[in-house]
C-alpha cells in the first residue's frame, strides 16, 4: 500500500472555507503527488458537522468561538477525530493543511481577537495528526515537505 498524504480539502480547490471559497494551491509537488495517488483530501470543519458558509472562527483559551460568540469546540474536535480515523485507515505518513486556519494551522494560528493576529500555536487537526506521529506541514512549508518525504524514501529502500 502506498503511504499517504492527508490534505487540506480547500488546498486541493473544494469550497468548503468558512466564507465557500477554495484556497486551491497548484504546484508541481503536489501533482505529482495527485498522480502516485497519494493525497487524500478532509475539511476537518465540514466532517465535524459544520456547514459551508459559516461564521468565521479562532481559538480563545482551551475554546474555540466563532465571531459571533458561538462555541463550536465539539466540531472541531469531532473533526479532528475523523481526520485522525481517514488518516490511521489509509496509512497516512504525512500532512499538508492550510496555514493559519484554527483547525489546519501548522505551528501559527490567530489568537482569537479576529484581528489577524498570530500565536504559536497549531489548530485543533494539526496537533491531532501530529500526535499520531504524522510529519505535519502547512501549504507554506512544501520544500520543508519534500525534503522530509526525500528522507523517507531513503530509509524505505
Ligand atoms: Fe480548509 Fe481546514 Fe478550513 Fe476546511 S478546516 S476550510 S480544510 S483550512
Amino acid at each position: 500500500k502506498v503511504a499517504k498524504i492527508l490534505v487540506s480539502a480547500c488546498l486541493m480547490g473544494e469550497k468548503v472555507r468558512y466564507d465557500g471559497n477554495d484556497n486551491l494551491l497548484q504546484h508541481p509537488l503536489m501533482q505529482r503527488w495527485q498522480q502516485e495517488q497519494r493525497l487524500l483530501m478532509i475539511c476537518p470543519e465540514v466532517a465535524g458537522g459544520l456547514s459551508v458558509p459559516r461564521a468565521p472562527a479562532e481559538q480563545i483559551g482551551t475554546r474555540i468561538i466563532t465571531c459571533d460568540g458561538a462555541d463550536v469546540t465539539t466540531a472541531f474536535q469531532r473533526g479532528a477525530w475523523r481526520a485522525q480515523q481517514l488518516a490511521q485507515q489509509q496509512g497516512v505518513v504525512m500532512a499538508i493543511l492550510k496555514a493559519r486556519s484554527p483547525s489546519c494551522g501548522v505551528g501559527q494560528i490567530y489568537d482569537g481577537s479576529f484581528s489577524r493576529r498570530l500565536i504559536a500555536d497549531d489548530g485543533v487537526t494539526a496537533a491531532a495528526l501530529r500526535q499520531l506521529g504524522i510529519a505535519v506541514f502547512s501549504e507554506l512549508q512544501l520544500d520543508a515537505a519534500a525534503a522530509w518525504w526525500q528522507r523517507q524514501s531513503l530509509v524505505a529502500q
